[in-house]
């Protein structure tokens, strides 16, 4: 086992800076009052609330009253579809989204597709971009909503979320992002992109676990997920995660006014790491848009090995990556977004992704560049096929 430590997945979740963790501490102990208490500790949190509730809508261009704090990305999510399905299932019952979508979103509209909804599925390019135009032609009379993630989890692809958002606003259609991703990474501007809903999780930007928002433009009709007291405007029951929603507050507000030089490192160091990789390593496969993409992110496909065993032998050197997504591992499907790149299963499985963030450094990437082709090597050595194509017994 190595001694160092070198964490490339925080597209997976992130370390809570500590400033945030100052920031929500005392809303663990001396200020543990319920938000809803008319005394003065309950005042408190309440003011801690509406605080953090400013700090949300300051990041996104929005109003206060348009931020409704979640239990985290995927209870937004299931806001945003179930609400307005249920809620406008006169006007219609079809939905759009992507076939590369989160788990939260897929899974969802299979939930609402057993409930008679019909769900249409974009395609994605070999880049993995959402062309706008499939978009306005996928919309029918009968259409209440078009859900596209802003930025994706796996291969970092960041979509044109303004292009969908005006079709959407000119056909009256509403318009939800999943923005999980992109918050902390992408300067957002819901009035200027069109965005009628957005989903957003702190724990993407060095916020805590189980805290989110889901921003609802004023006039959207969405009806509740969880019933109950009247918090939340009366949107949302279930008393507030004070403490979380105060990291959460604080989180975006750093995210917000460190993102270009968060940006600028980031990319500097995702770029040396791949060009780095694609450099060193025969048979390798850069995955995405080099552009259009997280600053942090990487996905590169190995030829001939397990995306898994690449994974575990890094993790002996000390360092974490993924296959896929957090939440898809552990599960022996490839992955979905690499099969919708065009991708065959055997390329899919070879994958890994290497998210960076504030926390690595230039000596983090020099120790990747330095262990990471003799682990391929190894692994290639291991492998028969790749022994065959060494031999030049067959042609790739
Ligand atoms: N949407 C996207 C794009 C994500 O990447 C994730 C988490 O990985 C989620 C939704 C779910 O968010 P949460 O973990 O806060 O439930």
């Amino acid at each position: 086992m190595s001694n160092r430590f070198v964490y490339l997945d925080h597209s997976a979740t992130t370390p809570v800076k500590p400033e945030v963790w100052e920031e929500m501490a005392p809303y663990f102990s001396r200020k543990f009052g319920n938000a809803s208490s008319v005394y003065s500790i309950g005042r408190e949190s309440r003011a801690a609330v509406e605080a953090a509730r400013a700090r949300v809508a300051r990041a996104l261009g929005a109003d206060d009253k348009e931020i409704y704090f979640t239990s985290g990305g995927t209870e937004s999510d299931n806001w945003a579809l179930k609400g307005v399905a249920y809620t406008n299932r006169k006007k219609g019952s079809h939905i759009i989204t992507t076939s590369i979508e989160h788990h939260a979103i897929l899974n969802i509209c299979d939930y609402l597709a057993k409930e008679g909804i019909e769900i249409t599925y974009l395609p994605v390019d070999k880049r993995g971009l959402v062309d706008p135009r499939q978009v306005e032609e996928a919309i029918r009379p009968e259409t209440i909503l078009i859900s596209v993630m802003f930025a994706n989890n796996e291969i970092g692809t960041i979509q044109p979320v303004k292009a969908i958002g005006e079709i959407a606003r000119s056909k009256g259609i509403y318009f939800h992002t999943d923005a999980v991703q992109a918050v902390g990474n992408v300067r957002i501007d819901v009035e200027d992109m069109n965005i009628d809903m957005l989903s957003l999780s702190a724990h993407k930007f060095y916020g805590p676990k189980g805290t989110g928002v889901l921003y609802i433009r004023k006039g959207v009709e969405i009806s509740s997920l969880m019933q109950g007291g009247s918090h939340e405007m009366g949107r949302r029951a279930g008393t507030e995660n004070v403490p979380g929603i105060v990291g959460l507050g604080k989180a975006i507000e750093l995210a917000d006014s460190q993102l270009e030089e968060h940006n600028g490192r980031l990319l500097k160091m995702r770029e040396r790491l791949i060009d780095g990789i694609l450099e060193q390593v025969p048979f390798v496969r850069f995955n995405g848009d080099r552009e259009k993409r997280l600053p942090g992110n990487a996905n590169i496909t190995f030829q001939y090995v397990e995306g898994e065993s690449i994974l575990l032998m890094l993790d002996m050197k000390g360092i974490a990556v993924s296959t896929g997504s957090a939440c898809a591992s552990g599960s022996l499907d490839p992955s979905h977004v690499l099969l919708a790149l065009g991708m065959s299963h055997e390329e899919a499985h070879g994958s890994i992704r290497m998210t960076l963030g504030d926390d690595n450094t230039d000596e983090d990437i020099d120790y990747v560049l330095e262990t990471l082709p003799p682990v391929i090597e190894r692994l290639r050595k291991m492998s028969p096929l790749y022994e065959e194509i060494e031999k030049g017994a067959r042609h790739v």
